[in-house]
């Protein structure tokens, strides 16, 4: 059913360069809902981080979680700051925080190529990835019901969680991804579990539940692969990937390098999807180094926006919403073709307002 209203958007702007990549992006969002005849986003702002953190004694108040959970959608740029830290020494993540609460436990983090971007290969397949990365996102090494502890000065351990209702839930959701690029005509038609079975007894229960869910989905390959031999394959092969499915830490440092290979933090879009709820953050952090400088490259966030519209447009069966997030993908592609934008991560000097602005006219230009 096609939602009349608006739909409402909790926006945490956060620390660092979030702030800075979240205006343009709300600017493409709306443009893009306008020339899609969508119906568009009323925007909540909403202050959580390491610097309300500081203010206010909490990083996440209890105003600002109620405010997430009674919005549509979740847009968060990025949130943290190295030099702001709790009593133990960690830093302040509510972005963390926002998962566990809202159940989020399916972190897609796509890797696609963007025309005109070129990663550190050379292998001209490096220059046409479509992969995806889905990242189990409230449990493994980072389960909060699972803390790390220390023992005096002497020791510390953590615990690596993995249950059965999370990972069947994940591996399903893999699969339904993968469904839908088939449709969609992307990828090979290929679900990977990325783990460490081999030496632990956590991994080996997660591929097993993994076999179980995708007995249940005949029609797709799957295999696995353990995480060492990924990273090397990611370096070498990234094209041979399709759909990769793997615990939270892992996902944490392989999305790291996958978005190398596309360009860098900057490109690398994500969503953090439960049944009810879902953020759409960049895969970036702070980047508290760049901060204030305007060469915060705002691709990422954008790209976030449109992923999240497409999720509204999904949930919703509202055509006109999905559309609004192909748009503002497009725009981004026709923005970058050209070779022209090169941002600070590939060594040059396109900074926020150049890229901003070109995807924004890339998206007026369009042909509906
Ligand atoms: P977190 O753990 O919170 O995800 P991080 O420690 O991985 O954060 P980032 O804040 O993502 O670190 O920054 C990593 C590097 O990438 C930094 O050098 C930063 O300047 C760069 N970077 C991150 N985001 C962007 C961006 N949008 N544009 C340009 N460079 C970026």
């Amino acid at each position: 059913m096609n939602q009349p209203t608006p739909y409402t958007i909790a926006v945490f702007p956060g620390d660092g360069i979030g702030p800075e990549v979240m205006q343009p992006c709300l600017d493409i969002i709306h443009t893009a809902c306008e020339l899609a005849g969508a119906a568009g986003v009323k925007t909540d702002h909403v202050e959580a981080g390491a610097v309300t953190y500081q203010q206010t004694g909490s990083a996440l108040p209890d105003s600002a979680l109620a405010t997430a959970k009674q919005a549509d959608a979740i847009l968060l740029a990025a949130m943290g700051d190295p030099a702001i830290r709790y009593p133990d020494g960690t830093e302040i993540t509510p972005q963390l925080n926002l998962r566990f609460e809202l159940g989020l436990f399916a972190g897609i983090r796509p890797v696609r190529s963007i025309p005109g971007v070129k990663g550190p290969l050379r292998d001209p397949r490096a220059d046409a990835l479509d992969i995806v990365l889905v990242r189990e996102s409230i449990e493994g090494l980072f389960a909060p019901e699972a803390k790390g502890e220390q023992f005096e000065d002497s020791s510390a351990t953590e615990t690596l969680l993995i249950t059965r209702d999370v990972s069947e839930r994940l591996f399903s959701k893999a699969f339904q991804l993968n469904a839908a690029r088939q449709k969609a005509g992307r990828g090979r038609n290929r679900v990977t579990c990325v783990d460490k079975a081999n030496v632990f007894a956590a991994f080996a229960f997660f591929r097993k539940i993994f076999d179980e869910v995708a007995a249940s989905h005949t029609t797709a390959q799957t295999d696995y692969a353990y995480v060492d031999a990924t990273a090397l394959k990611l370096m070498t092969h990234p094209w041979e990937f399709d759909v990769m499915v793997t615990e939270n830490m892992f996902g944490d440092i392989l999305s790291d390098q996958a978005a190398a290979l596309v360009g860098g933090m900057g490109y690398a879009p994500s969503a953090d999807i439960g049944d009810e709820h879902a953020v759409f953050q960049p895969c970036h952090g702070s980047a508290p180094d760049i901060v204030g400088q305007g060469l915060a490259n705002p691709t990422a966030m954008i790209l976030s926006g449109a992923m999240m519209l497409d999720w509204l447009g999904e949930k919703h069966a509202d055509a006109a919403a999905k559309n609004a997030g192909q748009l503002i993908v497009q725009a981004v592609d026709n923005a970058f073709a050209p070779g022209k934008l090169k941002t600070c991560e590939l060594g040059g000097q396109s900074g926020l307002d150049d890229v901003g602005k070109a995807i924004k006219k890339a998206l007026t230009e369009l042909k509906i």
